[in-house]
């Protein structure tokens, strides 16, 4: 039973699926919701993702030694990373503390942080979806890491080490082997690590729909507005949208790589920073992609979709409103044949989003330090898809004033 306190109504900004999956583990609590969101449900970044749901993506980006790869990531195969000069003086602090958290300790410990937040996604997308008729969109899969030198897949290196101490079940297999997972995949992969128990999603922007349709039926109020500003009030929180000012007690702030803007009005600086990313998706490859298999070179995942076979990956630091760089659509055509020489190339569709992304790779999740009535829950960078419906129910829970398996603190804005 809820303490009257614990039901007055939160409003949360930002309908991605971060957004959507707060709304559904608040409105099973009881709590009323209303959702903002400029677009429709889950169109942004969630809909473009590379749909891997994985209790095992536990590693944060900067592992030890990292700092070597960097001019590789930049000028070798694929080219995935770049970094665009009119970011730069938001980089440096941004990239030295990243490669701080390469440190063995704090790389420990972030693992264990994001297996509470990966942990349980497949589960909660289960019951999430449940009900909904489409219960398919989430399948079984592995995650595959192909290798095109065999001699670089090895289970002890430190990530896959993390990774199986803490429960995973991996597999080395060879060209033979992987050709039996994979048959589409070009014999230029000598040998790839195979990742069980995950599972992947077959339209990201179609589970956003479904799950915001989900939480309407329960009781949700999505409403379609642009928010400016919030401020605080003697009684909570102003939200000043487009043409309306809205009222509020408790306000959750899930705008993904906006949010930073969004705090900055109230004088909170955040390290985050959008890391750019892309997909190319053809629509009748004619081939068919049986896992999440990424092409750990360029630093790519392709998966077989309800709208086609879908490539997606990079990383592309530079200004929110930057246009797409246009050259990326190119080599991702490439890197996409490389992978799979027998795919047909007809009708393919190019898409850009944008990773909300902080150093430790850990998102801003629980209550605003000196701000009463205001939570956040973004920041997901490379795994949003996967923490959302476990960060929401954080959320949710510590809202409710529910015990919780783990100290929010670790995810506090207070920890930069
Ligand atoms: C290429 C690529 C591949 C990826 N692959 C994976 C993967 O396989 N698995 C995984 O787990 N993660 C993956 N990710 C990461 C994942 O997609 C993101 O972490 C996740 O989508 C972030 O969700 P979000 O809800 O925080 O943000 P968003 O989906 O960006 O949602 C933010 C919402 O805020 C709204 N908004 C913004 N400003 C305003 C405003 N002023 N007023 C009102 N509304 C506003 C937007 O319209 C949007 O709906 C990938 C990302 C990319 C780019």
């Amino acid at each position: 039973m809820l303490s009257p306190d614990q039901q007055k109504p939160v409003t949360i900004l930002g309908a991605g699926i971060v957004g959507i999956c707060t709304a559904l583990s608040l409105i099973e609590r009881g709590v009323p919701v209303t959702v903002i969101d400029q677009g429709e449900p889950g169109q942004e970044t969630s809909m473009g993702n590379a749909g891997v749901v994985s209790p095992w993506s536990i590693i944060p980006q900067a592992l030890p030694g990292t700092w070597k790869t960097i001019p590789k990531l930049m000028f070798g195969y694929g080219r995935p990373l770049s970094i665009d000069p009119r970011v730069f003086w938001n980089i440096l602090p941004w990239g030295l503390r990243f490669l701080r958290q390469g440190q063995l300790d704090r790389l420990r410990r972030s693992a264990m942080a994001m297996s509470h937040l990966c942990g349980p996604s497949i589960e909660l997308y289960q019951r999430h979806l449940k009900g909904t008729g489409q219960e398919a969109l989430l399948v079984d899969s592995m995650y595959i890491h192909a290798f095109r030198d065999g001699s670089r897949a090895n289970l002890d290196a430190i990530d896959y080490r993390i990774r199986a101490q803490m429960g995973a079940e991996l597999e080395l297999v060879g060209r033979d082997g992987l050709r039996s997972c994979e048959p589409a995949l070009s014999p230029e992969f000598k040998a790839a690590i195979l990742i069980k128990g995950q599972a992947r999603v077959l339209s990201p922007g179609k589970l956003g729909t479904v799950l915001a349709d989900k939480a309407r039926t329960m009781g949700a109020t999505f409403k379609r507005t642009s928010v400016r500003e919030i401020r605080r009030t003697e009684s909570g929180w102003q939200i000043k949208c487009d043409g309306e000012t809205l009222a509020a007690e408790r306000v959750v702030v899930c705008l993904g790589v906006w949010s930073r803007a969004i705090l900055k009005g109230l004088g909170l600086s955040v390290p985050l920073m959008a890391e750019r990313g892309y997909h190319v998706e053809f629509q009748e490859p004619g081939i068919e992609v049986n896992n999440s298999v990424m092409d750990v070179d360029a630093k790519v995942v392709a998966s077989s979709m309800e709208g086609g076979l879908r490539v997606a990956g990079q990383a592309e630091f530079a200004p929110i409103d930057a246009p797409p760089t246009k050259r990326r659509e190119k080599q991702l055509i490439g890197i996409a044949t490389a992978l799979f020489p027998g795919m047909e190339q007809r009708h393919n569709r190019f898409w850009m989003g944008h990773r909300p992304s902080f150093p430790d790779s850990l998102p801003a999740l629980g209550p605003v330090p000196d701000q009463p009535g205001l939570f956040v829950n973004f920041g997901h960078s490379h795994y949003g898809l996967m923490m959302a419906p476990s960060s929401g129910e954080k959320l949710a829970s510590a809202l409710c004033n529910e015990r919780l398996n783990i100290n929010l603190e670790t995810f506090s804005l207070d920890r930069f």
